[in-house]
């Protein structure tokens, strides 16, 4: 008899905790439970939808799915399939790795016109989430505010800013790949609230902006004439002056010197949504999870636990950390006896089958996927 531990959420800080539990005790049964059908959480619904090469991570997470006591557990939803009382009394750790999926609000007048978007909800539909599967009417939009300095607000206006063949390697929904190639777009705002010296923006990140074949990224060079403040750590002051030299660069642009023009604004806090100025709002102000008990034998780990902020690479210590812990907790307690608490769910198969479906959907117009975007034709497809 061995502990049987629960990971709710298989994003990737969920499976960075399996496979920190597994090094240590590779005995371990693990039951890695999402509410969605497929696994990889924010790698597949939130990384965006150009960024192949962040989203090959999940390579190793399907070494994790390949270990005869790993089990995925999808389509199973905490509080609807299994409360969390049956969870933590049928398991004996469980860790709570359900990150953080709803948008921030500003809190402004005018934000919940219909053209004004959280990042998240705007993200998952680009990337297939079955939730969120209406885009914005992008047929008329000329002008869009992407609200935020971080690198999510540089995901929406890139993936807005690129061209069809820049796209073609990604795996973006094909309705919205369409909607972005047909809209009008003429100027995209990446818009901060403080200046640049503040922002959360990385060097490779930011740099891409400005080897885009139909946008030209500008800025104010007055607005730039900061430092990076001397208090950061040196890690922090050395991006902050990557990121002022790349700003820089961009101000040295001439506005429309390609179809669409990207500014970077800076010092512009939102004091309310205007609709005169603006066609389409994205706020990439980072984002709230939902609640979940805490209390003994229950262990968050990723944005669940930090808050939403650490690119994937953190999670893995974090996680790796946070699977120690559980090992202690263990070492302390009889594994439980008891009946198999996973109730019926899309197994590692089951995600196999959606796999290899959109798979060889992408590979008839040569692009790594076309993901199934339908609860019901995912289920299907799950079930064979
Ligand atoms: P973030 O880096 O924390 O940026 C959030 C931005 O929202 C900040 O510029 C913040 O400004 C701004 N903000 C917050 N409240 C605001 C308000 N009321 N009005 C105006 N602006 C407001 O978060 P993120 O962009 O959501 O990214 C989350 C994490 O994922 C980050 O660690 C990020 O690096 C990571 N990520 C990484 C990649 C990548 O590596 N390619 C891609 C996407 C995301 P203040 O600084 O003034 O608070």
């Amino acid at each position: 008899m061995t502990h049987r531990v629960a990971i709710v959420g298989a994003g990737p800080s969920g499976f960075y905790a399996a496979d920190g539990l597994l090094r240590t005790r590779p005995d371990l049964r693990i039951d890695l439970i999402d509410r969605l059908p497929t696994p990889f959480g924010l790698v597949r619904a939130g990384v965006a939808p150009d960024h192949q090469g962040t989203k090959a991570i999940v390579r190793q997470f399907e070494r994790l799915l390949a270990q005869p006591d790993v089990r995925f557990a999808g389509n199973v939803e905490i509080g609807r399939d299994l409360s969390w009382e049956e969870l933590q009394a049928g398991y004996d750790a469980v860790i709570v790795a359900t990150g953080m999926v709803i948008d921030r609000k500003l809190g402004v007048p005018g934000e919940e016109l219909p053209f004004v978007w959280g990042s998240w909800r705007f993200v998952a539909w680009l990337n297939g989430h079955p939730d969120f599967r209406q885009g914005p009417d992008l047929s008329a939009v000329k002008r869009v505010a992407v609200i935020g300095n971080g690198n999510v607000a540089l995901d929406v206006a890139r993936v807005l800013a690129k061209s069809v063949d820049e796209m073609t390697k990604s795996d973006i929904v094909p309705e919205a790949g369409a909607a972005i190639a047909a809209a009008p777009l003429t100027d995209i705002y990446v818009i901060g609230r403080r200046g640049p010296e503040h922002a959360s923006f990385t060097g490779n990140e930011l740099a891409e902006m400005g080897r885009l074949s139909r946008a030209v990224a500008v800025a104010d060079p007055a607005a730039l004439a900061v430092e990076a403040p001397a208090h950061d750590p040196t890690l922090e002051r050395l991006r902050k002056v990557k990121n002022l030299e790349i700003l820089k660069g961009f101000a040295r642009n001439v506005p429309g010197g390609k179809p669409i023009t990207v500014h970077f604004v800076f010092n512009q806090p939102t004091a309310a949504i205007d609709p005169d100025e603006f066609d389409l709002v994205v706020t990439c102000i980072g984002y709230c999870g939902v609640e979940f008990p805490k209390g003994e034998g229950v262990f968050p780990v990723g944005w669940a636990k930090r808050g939403p902020t650490g690119t994937i690479p953190t999670n893995r210590a974090d996680s790796h950390g946070v699977a120690q812990q559980v090992i202690a907790w263990l070492k302390e307690r009889d594994p439980k006896s008891g009946p198999d608490p996973l109730p019926l769910s899309v197994d590692v198969a089951g995600w196999h089958r959606i796999d290899k479906a959109e798979v060889a959907a992408g590979a008839k117009l040569g692009r790594p996927r076309v993901k199934l975007t339908d609860w019901k034709a995912l289920l299907d497809t799950a079930e064979g």
